[in-house]
């Protein structure tokens, strides 16, 4: 019997993996192969790149230590690898996003020159991002038409991939330079790997489930799954948790499977449109006045060091910089204040996420962010726009959340820690004052947003 590549990506688990099965399918003997591809982590902080690390070292040790790291481009060391083990296939998870659908096309065509085939099984998604479509076969624009047809399209039932009937390679009998997996920093980062990715699942379903649809927008509580991380590397498959779900009756559940469509349906609009990575959906926003030059840049930098004078913004950004994770909420409240308080493009404001996340994610980031913008699909109105005061007293009512990011706060009591320049005072000494009024900078975008219109 042939050997096989399992190809490594956004899947790094063993359970519910079709792509494992497909490859066990086809032959005994199997090199697991993960692929260290400095195009793709360019953009990623160490706190991403220490969460990767985590995930690799957990796959190897539910391996056995049989994980092959080998750092480069990937149309060369796939097809390198498959030579030789004498591989006559490669298994992957179809990558949907548009850096990955080009690398593997390349890949697919390197392999096709030896005669190897490229078997794509599974994608992280419950619904492979293009399979939802109207009755024209034409992809949804607003998620609520995107999410029943979602629903009633439905999903498989978790694979079953048991990685013990493999007899996987040992890598030190692949002739590959290998690579070493950098050693993660001792602390700051969620467990990563699937062990503790279903571990925290479980608790997240004992625990927290119920309440979920109550909690969820309390950035002082910890109210969500913190999942996000280990469901972009594919530490667990969505399909899992929906099975799961499933036995849960309650209107948390509900709220749970409406926030992994969210994620389903940004992948599927990235999916038919690669370019609104970087570019507005609605081309009418190419139009609208950013600020630029040393004051804008200035502001840039307040907002992201987590010092605006607005206490909810700095404690999502302090957080994002300690922790590489945000409160959902929070996220949407400092994305609203970069693009309608200072006037900044939205993708300066993603680029410094993708950077710091350790969840970051191609199509969750930037159509969350042009959603904020208002120049995204199913896009917040532009005149909805977050005052970070009364949201910081709407979801951070005893104001414990920003106390626990911003230390100048600590002993500003209750919820007056969300309006320091009010107290008799003034801000705490080393807590500076709000560096633009909201509500007229509020005016100013909504001025903007009028030329807008102007223009359509
Ligand atoms: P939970 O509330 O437990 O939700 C469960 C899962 O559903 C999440 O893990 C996530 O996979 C998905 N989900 C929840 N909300 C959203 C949403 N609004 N859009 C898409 N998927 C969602 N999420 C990322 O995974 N990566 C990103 O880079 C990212 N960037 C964002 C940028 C902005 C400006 C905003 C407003 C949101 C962004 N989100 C992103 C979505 C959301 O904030 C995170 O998924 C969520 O906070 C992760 O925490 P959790 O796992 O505890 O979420």
């Amino acid at each position: 019997m042939d050997a096989a590549v399992l190809w490594f990506r956004r899947d790094l688990r063993l359970g519910d993996h079709p792509a494992l099965a497909a490859a066990a399918e086809r032959s005994h003997r199997v090199v697991a192969l993960f692929v260290l591809d400095e195009v793709l982590l360019r953009p990623a902080g160490a706190p991403r790149r220490g969460f990767l690390a985590r995930c690799l070292r957990a796959l190897d040790h539910d391996l056995g230590g049989r994980l092959l790291v080998v750092r480069g481009d990937p149309a060369r060391v796939v097809p390198s690898v498959a030579a030789r083990v004498g591989a006559r296939s490669v298994h992957v998870s179809a990558d949907t996003g548009p850096y990955g659908r080009e690398r593997d096309a390349a890949v697919e065509r390197a392999l096709a020159e030896a005669g190897v085939e490229f078997d794509r099984t599974g994608s992280p998604y419950a619904v492979t991002p293009g399979r939802v479509v109207n009755a024209q076969g034409e992809p949804y624009q607003m998620f609520s038409a995107f999410y029943r047809a979602w629903l009633n399209r439905g999903w498989r039932e978790p694979a079953t991939s048991d990685p013990s009937e493999v007899d996987w390679f040992d890598p030190s009998e692949v002739d590959v330079e290998r690579a070493a997996v950098a050693e993660p920093p001792a602390d700051g980062l969620p467990a990563a790997g699937e062990r503790a990715a279903l571990r925290q699942w479980e608790t997240f379903l004992d625990e927290r489930i119920d309440h979920y649809d109550r909690d969820r927008d309390r950035p002082d509580l910890a109210g969500t799954s913190r999942l996000s991380a280990a469901l972009h590397w594919g530490c667990v498959h969505p399909r899992t948790l929906l099975h799961d779900l499933a036995a849960h009756s309650g209107s948390g559940a509900a709220a749970f499977r409406a926030e992994l469509a969210w994620r389903e349906f940004f992948a599927d609009v990235l999916w038919h449109r690669s370019e609104v990575a970087r570019r507005n959906y609605d081309r009418r926003y190419d139009h609208y006045q950013h600020d630029t030059g040393e004051d804008a840049d200035a502001r840039f930098t307040a907002w992201a060091s987590g010092r605006t004078g607005y206490p909810l913004i700095d404690a999502g950004m302090r957080q994002l910089l300690a922790e590489g994770w945000m409160h959902n909420r929070v996220r949407m409240v400092v994305a609203s204040f970069l693009v309608k308080d200072l006037h900044l493009p939205w993708w300066r404001g993603a680029r410094h996420f993708l950077r710091h996340l350790v969840d970051a994610d191609l199509a969750s980031n930037q159509m969350n962010w042009q959603w904020v913008a208002g120049s995204g699909t199913d896009a917040a109105p532009y005149f909805r726009v977050f005052n970070p005061t009364t949201q910081a007293e709407r979801f951070d009512p005893n104001g414990d959340y920003v106390r626990r990011w911003v230390p100048e706060l600590r002993a500003v009591p209750g919820k007056r820690a969300h309006t320091p320049w009010l107290l008799p005072a003034g801000p705490p000494t080393g807590y500076p004052p709000p560096i633009v009024d909201h509500a007229e900078e509020r005016r100013v975008a909504l001025g903007r947003f009028s030329a807008l219109k102007a223009v359509a």
